[in-house]
């Protein structure tokens, strides 16, 4: 059998967007899951369009996603190099030979007659706007002419006259194309540089990649591929094109539907793993009804049999949905190291209050875990703990825990001297100290309970409750809060 080899071939040029990681996983998945090679291939030949640092940014995705590859720029495997501009000799030899086979050939138009030849097409409303094979005809003798002139020059593919193209395609069934729909392709650029169409090919065949993954934007280019794989003789590879992503609009995802980059995704709080597990099903479906798998578990599972044909659709409230699933299963303190950054920042300088969090990692999983959708939102879940927020004492009345601002006043008094001599600050005896309270007055826990959470948070919901959130503040603060509502409801 032939070796599976699968190729993510980006560009550097800007943020990872889902659409690129969701088409290097599956081209990551097509590879593992028969046991096969997973190549990175930088494609960096549009020098114009290249972004400083967006290199570093896909390495660093695949890096903190898991999807590590056999081959690559730092991984050297026999197919080298594996950065397109570092095969720069690589692609005029190899358009040569396909000028030598008849299959291409050498064009000197200027910038200025395609510029011409483009706006004449467009104003008599032509239906093939493209190049009109002027240097198709040029005889031996004017190439020649022109070459020792040192005259300018692309190469272009000589595409088929009349008849049709078609290829098959793993996902979209058999593609077929009318070659006289097809524009004489330049393969290589003025400047040496060989086009993408064109470097594809040759570096696809160069790698050995049995199975070309992308995105469906290239159904429609591929006949161009399939023509010059023919042109050079060589063996096409297994073509899968993945379908579109939309966002919930049904239309392609694009900013308007909030973060787009993988980058903007971990910025606002979500987990590396949930963001795979999500993308994996953006296209693919699995044979269960299963939806929560590992990189690992993909890798078993994944077929390209169940890649879908329809546009996938990018939720939002979907994938918060699997990031609270991968939260909710953290240990401790794996929970604790993702949150540090967002409680240090709010923490601020009250490092009093830094260093009391950290002896509550427990305690912080606990009221945390369950109820985070992404790990941001801790700031504004604990946002009572640096300051006490403004509030009115309106939140002491609460009908269902029976609490008017009477019996909310008379609980944070008789509390505030009971908890001032209370020996320890500890969950178990702040918890014992206000219900043997509630039990010696008959009343109600939650009459209780609910006032000096408000006290202590200022805040109608708060993670936790009354003790939870005296424990966070410290005997001092949370002292100093209870006054400050005695104060509000003289
Ligand atoms: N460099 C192309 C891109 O970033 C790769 C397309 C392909 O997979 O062939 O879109």
């Amino acid at each position: 059998m032939q070796e599976v080899r699968t190729r993510f071939a980006p560009s550097p040029t800007g943020f990872m967007h889902i659409g690129n990681l969701r088409t290097a996983l599956f081209e990551y998945l097509v590879a593992k899951a028969q046991h096969g090679t997973f190549i990175l291939r930088i494609e960096d030949t549009d020098q114009k369009r290249q972004v400083e640092g967006a290199l570093a940014k896909i390495y660093q995705t695949l890096a903190s996603v898991g999807m590590t590859y056999d081959e690559g720029p730092d991984k050297p495997g026999d197919c080298g190099p594996y950065v397109q501009s570092e095969r720069f000799g690589m692609y005029l030899p190899e358009a040569l030979k396909l000028v030598k086979s008849g299959h291409a050939y050498y064009c000197f138009c200027t910038e200025e007659r395609l510029a011409q030849l483009h706006s004449d097409l467009e104003k008599s409303g032509a239906s093939f706007i493209g190049y009109d094979r002027y240097c198709r005809n040029l005889s031996r003798e004017e190439v020649e002419a022109k070459l020792a002139a040192g005259t300018p020059f692309v190469i272009r593919q000589k595409m088929p006259d009349s008849g049709e193209t078609t290829y098959h395609d793993e996902v979209y069934g058999d593609i077929t194309v009318q070659n006289n729909t097809l524009e004489d392709q330049v393969l290589v650029k003025s400047d040496g540089y060989p086009t993408y169409n064109f470097a594809n090919v040759v570096d696809d065949h160069a790698m050995r990649i049995s199975h070309v993954v992308r995105g469906c934007e290239y159904l429609s280019s591929t006949p161009k591929y399939v023509l010059l794989y023919e042109a050079f003789g060589y063996e096409q590879p297994k073509y899968i094109h993945l379908p579109l992503i939309n966002g919930k609009d049904g239309k392609k995802l694009s900013k308007r539907h909030g973060a787009t980059s993988y980058e903007e995704l971990i910025n606002a709080g979500y987990l590396p793993e949930a963001v795979i597990n999500y993308l994996a099903l953006l296209g693919w479906s699995p044979a269960s009804t299963e939806e929560l798998f590992t990189l690992s578990e993909l890798e078993q599972q994944f077929d390209i049999a169940h890649i879908a044909k329809a546009p996938a659709v990018f939720d939002i409230e979907k994938l918060q949905w699997f990031n609270s699933q991968y939260i909710i299963r953290k240990s401790t303190a794996d929970f604790f190291r993702l949150i540090e950054p967002a409680l240090q920042e709010l923490c601020g300088d009250k490092q009093e209050l830094w260093q009391r969090l950290q002896t509550q990692q427990d305690l912080l999983a606990r009221i945390l875990q369950p109820r985070l959708s992404v790990l941001t939102e801790v700031r504004e879940k604990l946002a009572f703990l640096p300051s006490l927020p403004e509030y009115s004492t309106d939140l002491f009345v609460h009908k269902k825990m029976k609490t008017t601002l009477e019996s909310a006043k008379a609980v944070l008094a008789d509390l505030q001297t009971e908890l001032k001599n209370l020996p320890s600050w500890t969950e178990t005896d702040l918890h014992d100290l206000m219900i043997n309270y509630a039990q010696k007055r008959e009343l109600k826990n939650g009459m209780v309970m609910w006032p000096i959470r408000v006290a202590a948070t200022g805040m109608q919901v708060s993670p936790g409750g009354a003790v939870e959130a005296l424990v966070l503040l410290g005997r001092e603060e949370s002292l100093q809060r209870i006054e400050v509502a005695l104060e509000k409801l003289k």
